[in-house]
């Protein structure tokens, strides 16, 4: 179905640019800093975010949660509800003598969010989500070897196609695209698909009538997992597939640097001993050493060669130990210089647990500082092929209503 109260214009879109920040609402509280003409937007974040987090709630649990009068509460509460964000959904159970209290909810079932995964060179992918992240209907269109406009046309057809799929209300898009997004949603520079300066939100937007949010998709990744896969603030969600690209929390907020290329370190040189040579151009980028079409093709050959099976083993981990001793070096210059307490891999298992990760893992260690670096934990991702998808939710839900 179309949009309806969330279109340009509402309430919720002129909000969006001052809230636009990603910033997860988890970390949401009342702040001596905040701006008297920014409180009101705030506490209707946090009234939300706590509902969010804990379910139904009486009013009085809401004020006991946030710290804000009951007056308050109640105010804000009845512009929630004249907004529809959020619903009464009946009395709470007591034995207690006297009235039951009144529960309100986000209103969850009448609204869904729609998320476009771009970061596959093979097929543009989009799912229309629960406000929790959950997929009700997935759709993909091939690529076809499209870029420029034929593929800015595939995306925004996906998008339009998916928010006729939703069965209610349709909040927002959120698109996870490949390259350097900036904070207007133009990708700057995405070169698979051919793109410089391109406007997507605002190409999206035009046709779907419903606001657009778009991210670099490590950085939409990265928020899957810190609002459902539980990762602690200081983090950095590594993504390995065709390139090699990373997400950063930092204190619990999205880091995107100058030019809006934080986490771009596919292509930083590794060592000063050359290596593969890189699309770039450059030798021994951590792309060249790491990207899965290398590791897959360096395989193949071990593979193919006339070599007994004991030493294609032996192959197979040398190649896959020298991809995760490059990562590791990578990691640990980040490790110490942003004293993160978690990183998380994401991208195909069977080349990336095991071997390669103990390697990455190895070498941050030998190269970190144990006081202080020593408690970090590398890991797999365990969002599976949806994580940009549900990413994307994440940053609906945060950039439209303050919670994630
Ligand atoms: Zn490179």
């Amino acid at each position: 179905m179309s949009a309806g109260g969330f279109g340009s214009g509402g309430g919720i879109a002129s909000e969006r640019i001052e809230s636009f920040s990603y910033t997860p609402a988890r970390r949401l509280r009342p702040n001596a800093k905040v701006l008297p003409e920014h409180a009101r937007g705030h506490n209707r974040a946090l009234v939300l975010q706590t509902l969010f987090a804990s379910g139904a709630m009486s009013r009085a649990d809401i004020a006991r949660a946030t710290g804000l009068t009951r007056v308050s509460i109640s105010d804000l509460v009845a512009s929630l509800i004249a907004d529809n964000l959020i619903v009464e959904v009946g009395l709470r159970e007591t034995s207690r003598p006297g009235k039951p209290a009144t529960l309100i909810d986000i209103n969850r079932d009448e609204f869904q969010i729609v998320g476009l995964d771009l970061s596959d060179t093979e097929v543009f992918r989009g799912a229309v989500l629960t406000l929790d992240g959950e997929v009700v209907t997935m759709l993909e269109v091939p690529l076809d070897g499209a870029t420029g406009v034929d593929a800015i046309a595939k995306a925004v057809a996906l998008a339009a196609d998916l928010v006729e799929e939703a069965t209610v209300e349709v909040l927002g898009i959120g698109v996870g695209s490949p390259g350097v997004v900036d904070m207007t949603g133009t990708v700057r520079s995405a070169p698979n698909l051919g793109w410089t300066d391109v406007d997507l939100q605002g190409a999206i937007e035009q046709v779907a009538q419903v606001p657009v949010l778009v991210a670099n998709d490590a950085n939409a990744a990265v928020l899957a997992e810190y609002s459902f896969g539980g990762a602690d603030g200081d983090l950095m969600l590594v993504s390995v597939g065709n390139g090699v690209g990373a997400g950063l929390l930092v204190g619990g907020h999205p880091l995107f640097g100058s030019r809006f290329a934080a986490g771009e370190i596919g292509h930083v040189v590794v060592g000063t001993d050359g290596g593969p040579l890189c699309a770039c151009g450059k030798r021994g980028c951590l792309e060249a050493w790491l990207a899965v079409p290398h590791l897959r093709e360096l395989l193949a050959a071990a593979e193919a060669s006339d070599l007994p099976t004991a030493e294609v083993e032996q192959r197979r981990e040398e190649i896959l130990r020298a991809a995760g001793e490059r990562l590791g070096v990578s990691l640990a210059a980040i490790v110490g210089a942003l004293n993160l307490s978690e990183i998380i891999v994401s991208g195909p298992e069977e080349l990336l647990a095991g071997v390669l990760l103990d390697a990455a893992i190895e070498t941050v260690r030998a190269r970190t500082m144990t006081e202080f670096h020593g408690g970090v934990q590398i890991r797999m991702s365990e969002q599976g092929a949806d994580i940009v998808l549900r990413g994307t939710a994440v940053m609906v839900l945060s950039g439209l209503l303050g919670v994630s």
